[in-house]
């Protein structure tokens, strides 16, 4: 698997990091936001992944990562992650430096698709699911644009007053669930805003409009309330996008902690930590359900490790990832191309003016 086109043993030769022009909303997801990493090899072929941390992040892929891995072969992927999870040990473990490593994992994953001619999907053991269903989050209200585009929704509470009583919250519920009718998913995200009490008295009074999961109603690190939730609360409790490495998310499955985990592809490890993510869940029967999981990067894992996918729309603001697959009729499918399917402008992205400067 790793030898180059020419039968020697392929080998890392640079690792460039950016972060590409978007239009992302102007909080920590514009200046710790996405990076893009390519992993560049003597065999002429690149991979790319994204993961996160902005110029932070940037600047632990070019220092300590860039250090362990420029020389070396680029597999086995699982040992090299193991590699760069001590290497990063001082100063990271979680957040912004498990980002970083995240999108250097995903460019490793690319890396062996391209080299054996397969997609990440058929690396994982071929896809189960030909289509899969997707939601979309929304900010308060469900756009009329958005009927038809999805099969479920989701109502991102983010941007409502921290004051707002649990009547307020209740009312936009209702006018949601009027407005998508009886028979659609519809969940809603607290975006770690709340506390128990509170989350128990929404979901007594949203008991009636059957929602499909409360998402991050606490701090992630309120383990106590998150399981006292899911013993009292009748509304299922997901949670996870900001939880990091497979065996943290052990540990919210194996103390059951959450009825539904969101790992986020590109921040908590890379498709690495998502795959033993999906085997600790299914051996304790917790569902997964990816946050961004229509974006590309999780999307191959849904389709042959999710028993029940539902792929989260992806952000508008990644443009620059070409290749990406359209949604239709609110279903998606993974690409079969090799790697991710991916394809990088690295002009349009800021990589090409890095790979000349050196
Ligand atoms: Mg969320």
């Amino acid at each position: 698997m790793v030898l180059g086109s020419r039968g020697y043993l392929m080998k890392i030769t640079n690792i460039r990091a950016c972060q590409p022009p978007c239009n992302s909303p102007a909080d920590w997801r514009t200046s710790l936001g996405q990076i893009l990493v390519a992993i560049d090899t003597d065999a002429g072929i690149t991979g790319y992944g994204v993961g996160g941390g902005g110029a932070a992040g940037i600047h632990i892929v070019r220092t300590v990562l860039s250090d362990l891995l420029v020389g070396r072969v680029p597999e086995p992927v699982e040992s090299i992650w193991d590699d760069m999870y001590q290497a990063t040990l001082p100063f990271g473990r979680k957040g912004v430096a498990m980002m970083a490593l995240s999108g250097v994992d995903l460019a490793l994953w690319d890396l062996r698709g391209k080299v054996a001619g397969k997609s990440v999907a058929q690396l994982l053991g071929g896809p189960i699911h030909a289509v899969m269903p997707t939601y979309t989050t929304v900010w308060d209200h469900i756009p009329t644009a958005q009927f038809g585009r999805h099969r479920a929704f989701k109502i991102h509470l983010g941007k409502m007053t921290d004051a707002a009583d649990v009547g307020s919250f209740v009312d936009v519920m209702k006018r949601a669930r009027d407005r998508v009718g009886p028979d659609v998913a519809l969940m809603i995200d607290a975006w770690m805003k709340w506390d128990v009490p509170f989350t128990l008295r929404f979901a007594e009074r949203a008991a009636s409009l059957k929602l499909d999961w409360i998402e991050e109603p606490l701090s992630p690190d309120d383990f106590a309330g998150y399981a006292e939730l899911v013993q009292r609360c009748p509304i299922p409790i997901a949670g996870g996008e900001h939880e990091f490495t497979a065996a943290a998310f052990a540990e919210l499955i194996e103390r059951r902690l959450h009825h539904i985990v969101q790992p986020d592809v590109c921040w908590c490890g890379g498709m690495t930590e998502l795959v033993k993510i999906y085997r600790t869940a299914k051996a304790h029967g917790v569902r997964v359900c990816p946050h961004r999981g229509a974006e590309i990067w999780g999307l191959h894992a849904l389709a042959t490790l999710d028993p029940q996918p539902l792929a989260e729309s992806g952000r508008p603001w990644m443009t620059w990832v070409g290749g990406q697959p359209a949604i239709v009729d609110g279903l998606i499918a993974a690409p079969s191309g090799p790697g991710f399917g991916v394809e990088i402008d690295e002009a349009v992205c800021g990589l090409a003016h890095e790979k000349n400067a050196e």
